[in-house]
């Protein structure tokens, strides 16, 4: 049987340097599209059923977050649903990442962490468009043509936005939406239904659909980091931040989450806009309210570990958070979910996983509750 390595699909990343045999593999990380940025991996290895096998993947002292590797364990699945962690070790020295796995059948996948491809996200799409009060709407193109798709739910005055995934390799953010999604749209559950009753939900599942078709890390198909262009976003650049700013000044916003992954950190934690020129006692006391409703409902999520905290009028005003939080005076936030694991409810067979950012997005959601009443005064 021959070995062979492929990444010829939606999402797929990855160069062959060598592929001879099971236990002499050698991989490359190819850059994002017009962009020195590497870290995204996704390929499927073929021929070599129930064979150990040792792969290496290179070149990583180039790769854009090196802290990311150590003690960062590689995804593998063979149905693409289920996706469990395989020994990986890290070589510094080297910047090489050794992947050992024993494939179970002649198939496998392996990722740097689980794929939401775009067919999954219309599959998402189509299962929100049958449910009653629930509204799609294409904000307009991206440079690839794809839909910038928005989702609209809820009645209330409150002016609830959610993004994800401005940057494509981040997958844990669709995960986390798709989390979301359910449980909003889950008529039994008392959280979803007073929270739909007090407020309109704007949904932005991905941000990036080009970046995520493309296989890249960071950057859309023009080599924009989406979130460095809300100060000011151009069509022939960055049209996805251009058209959902564009919405946000039309329907205002009254609270904002954008979630993303964070490749060193092992843990889940919030990045706040304590930095912004006008920031005020009003956003930091529903900064620290919300961070507290979510520590109450969620043991995956904690507030030791997270970045430095900008200085006061040093917040960059091209990141989605400081942008909307100085743009409309509201409590504004960036989620970074780990790639590794959270590290304060660790699971060696899974790491950080596509359930458990469905579970952190049902209690974000609970927590946002918790804090309608404050965010509305
Ligand atoms: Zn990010």
């Amino acid at each position: 049987m021959t070995i062979a390595i492929s990444s010829s699909f939606d999402g797929g990343n990855i160069e062959v340097v060598r592929c001879e045999s099971p236990e002499d593999i050698e991989l490359r990380i190819p850059r994002d599209t017009h962009s020195d940025f590497l870290q995204w991996f996704y390929f499927r290895l073929t021929g070599a059923a129930d064979q150990a096998c040792t792969i290496r993947i290179t070149g990583l002292k180039e790769s854009a977050y090196p802290a990311g590797w150590p003690g960062y364990r590689a995804c593998v699945s063979e149905d693409r649903e289920i996706w469990w962690r395989t020994d990986t070790a890290y070589d510094e020295q080297a910047g090489t990442l050794t992947i050992h796995v024993t494939p179970g059948s002649g198939s496998i996948y392996l990722a740097y962490f689980a794929p939401y491809s775009m067919e999954r996200h219309h599959d998402l799409i189509a299962d929100m468009s049958g449910v009653v009060g629930v509204e799609i709407e294409s904000l307009g193109k991206t440079l690839d043509g794809q839909d910038i798709d928005l989702i609209t739910m809820g009645t209330g005055p409150l002016n609830i936005w959610m993004i994800g995934r401005q940057h494509p390799g981040e997958t844990m953010a669709e995960w986390w939406m798709e989390g979301a999604l359910d449980m909003l749209t889950d008529h039994a559950n008392p959280v979803a239904r007073k929270l739909l009753e007090v407020a309109t939900l704007r949904i932005v599942p991905n941000m990036n659909p080009d970046g995520s078709r493309r296989g890249n890390l960071r950057v859309n198909g023009a080599g924009a980091n989406l979130n460095r262009e809300w100060a000011e976003p151009a069509l022939d650049r960055s049209p996805e931040v251009y058209h959902v700013r564009a919405k946000m000044d039309e329907t205002g916003c009254d609270f904002c989450l954008d979630v993303h992954g964070d490749e060193a950190i092992a843990n889940n934690f919030i990045a706040g806009p304590e930095g912004t020129p006008s920031f005020s006692r009003r956003q930091q006391e529903l900064l620290d309210g919300w961070k507290a409703a979510l520590l109450e409902r969620s043991p995956d999520f904690q507030t030791e570990e997270g970045y430095p905290v900008d200085k006061s009028g040093q917040a960059n005003l091209a990141i989605c958070t400081n942008q909307i939080a100085e743009r409309f005076g509201c409590l504004s936030m960036t989620l970074e979910m780990p790639f590794k694991d959270a590290n304060v409810m660790p699971d060696e067979m899974m790491g950080w996983s596509p359930e458990r950012c469905g579970e952190l997005a049902r209690a974000c959601l609970g927590a946002t509750l918790a804090m309608t009443a404050r965010l509305q005064a």
